[in-house]
């Protein structure tokens, strides 16, 4: 798994005011700390429903909900088999949750200063003090001597607080056996201790208002060095100019300083007709807001086509893209205007590969179109407190739990989203369901291609990127 930064860490953490910084200074003039989080780091704020969803994976494990009233969370997605998020609060890591699709359900993974905001009543093991030096200080495992008592719901393999006889928290680990076998042991390891860097953590209260003030210096510089660039780029490449809006953040946030930059330009839509309802509605809401012009390619039936033909799109063989998303809007271009400039909202720390890609290229099944990414530098983070700080109407989808925008059926979606989608959107599953039904039916295929969504990755070859389309 390649693990590695795709820009510098902007997270930073002012103690003071108790918001995320992009820089190491606040507004208020405190300097704010760096936060350390896994790579690739393009953390994003979390959602109500977020913060929900992480209180009940954590209550049902642990008997506490892991987040406070009032506090901000900042998510950072990081490589895993499926799907797994990095919780910040306070300044630091305080945990993690992970998706296990086998076992079809969310793991809290949570960290000793986790401790510092729950006081958990399940899963608790408790150690002699004897025992804790070691512990602390060397990850050393808890042993059956230097066990005190623990907690009647621990099972083998199951995430555990290793507390003092006091209650405080001393480590975090993972128990290598269950409660009730512990109890009958006289040696051996009882919890593996995860080794930790120590963090500091320091709650607080605060919105996503205060975090914009905080951020006010930052915002404006990264405004105004993307708005220079947009006027460059149009004097150099004095063509029709628009700008791709695809219903998500990204493509919003471009939108905006577009706006800026250059006053009102037309939407570029490429309907897949596989998109959310939300994403459509959002599409005719951005466009009402800023009174602007919405063009589009319609391109579903050219999907349908291509699918019963070639089978589903994978990992490996994202025709979609080209089918439904490149080819259609070079012809639109070259029909409407034989060729254009487009500002995409494309952003290196989305992938390896655009951290690549240079900021104005031609794609060549596009040559007619000449992109610029005006927020290439940025991170979700600067996008959504650009987004807060200019109130614009972003899509309800992001509040649902679903924060990549796009094609619901997307081959690249990890499977928590896909569980979650057949949950919350029963109907619009289905007629992807039975597309896969009636194709495997055709060619005779085993049940557990749909079953364990093999579609989705036909051979070894690595991800196909053509789509650099946002
Ligand atoms: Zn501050």
């Amino acid at each position: 798994m390649r693990l590695q930064y795709l820009g510098k860490n902007h997270l930073h953490w002012c103690d003071r005011c108790h918001v995320p910084v992009l820089g190491k200074k606040c507004a208020c003039r405190a300097s704010a700390r760096e936060v350390s989080i896994t790579p690739p780091g393009d953390a994003r704020p979390a959602f109500p429903s977020d913060i929900d969803h992480i209180n009940s994976v954590y209550r049902d494990y642990f008997g506490v909900p892991l987040i406070p009233e009032g506090h901000l969370v900042v998510l950072n997605k990081v490589p895993d088999k499926d799907r797994m998020e990095e919780i910040v609060m306070g300044g630091t890591v305080v945990g993690a949750i992970r998706y296990l699709p086998e076992e079809k359900r969310w793991e809290p993974l949570p960290r000793p200063s986790a401790a510092l905001y729950m006081n958990p009543g399940k899963k608790v093991v408790v150690v002699d003090s004897g025992a804790i030096p070691s512990i602390r200080e060397k990850s050393a495992s808890v042993l059956a001597p230097g066990l005190v008592a623990i907690e009647d719901s621990v099972r083998e393999g199951d995430e555990v607080f290793i507390v003092d006889r006091d209650g405080a928290c001393i480590a975090v680990g993972r128990a290598k056996t269950d409660a009730a076998t512990a109890r009958t042991m006289d040696r051996g390891a009882i919890v593996r201790t995860r080794k930790v860097k120590n963090a500091t953590c320091i709650p607080g209260t605060a919105t996503w208002d205060d975090a914009v003030r905080a951020n006010e210096d930052i915002l404006s510089r990264v405004e105004e060095e993307a708005v220079t660039f947009i006027r460059n780029v149009m004097e150099k490449h004095p063509i029709q100019t628009n700008v791709s809006y695809s219903g998500g953040k990204d493509s919003l946030a471009t939108l905006l300083v577009t706006l800026r930059a250059a006053g009102p330009l037309p939407l570029l839509f490429a309907d897949t007709g596989l998109e959310f309802e939300e994403t459509y509605a959002n599409v005719d809401d951005v466009a009402n807001h800023y009174g602007l012009k919405v063009i589009r390619t319609d391109t579903a039936k050219a999907f349908w086509d291509t699918m019963e033909r070639e089978g589903p799109p994978a990992v490996d063989a994202r025709w979609c893209c080209k089918v439904c998303k490149l080819l259609p809007i070079k012809e639109l271009i070259e029909t409407e205007w034989g060729e254009c400039l487009s500002f995409i909202g494309q952003r290196k720390y989305e992938s390896f590969k655009r951290m690549k890609s240079p900021r104005v290229w031609r794609n060549g099944y596009v040559e007619c179109q000449v992109s610029a990414a005006p927020i290439q530098h940025w991170t979700a983070m600067h996008v959504w407190l650009y987004i807060f700080r200019e109130q614009a109407p972003f899509n309800i989808l992001y509040g649902r739990r679903i924060d990549r925008i796009g094609c619901f059926m997307c081959p690249s979606s990890d499977w928590a989203t896909f569980e979650y989608i057949m949950e919350e959107y029963p109907d619009l599953w289905k007629t992807w369901d039975d597309a896969l039904n009636a194709y495997k039916e055709k060619h005779d295929l085993p049940d557990i291609w749909i079953e364990k969504a093999l579609w989705r990755k036909r051979g070894d070859r690595d991800e196909d990127d053509t789509g650099s389309y946002t």
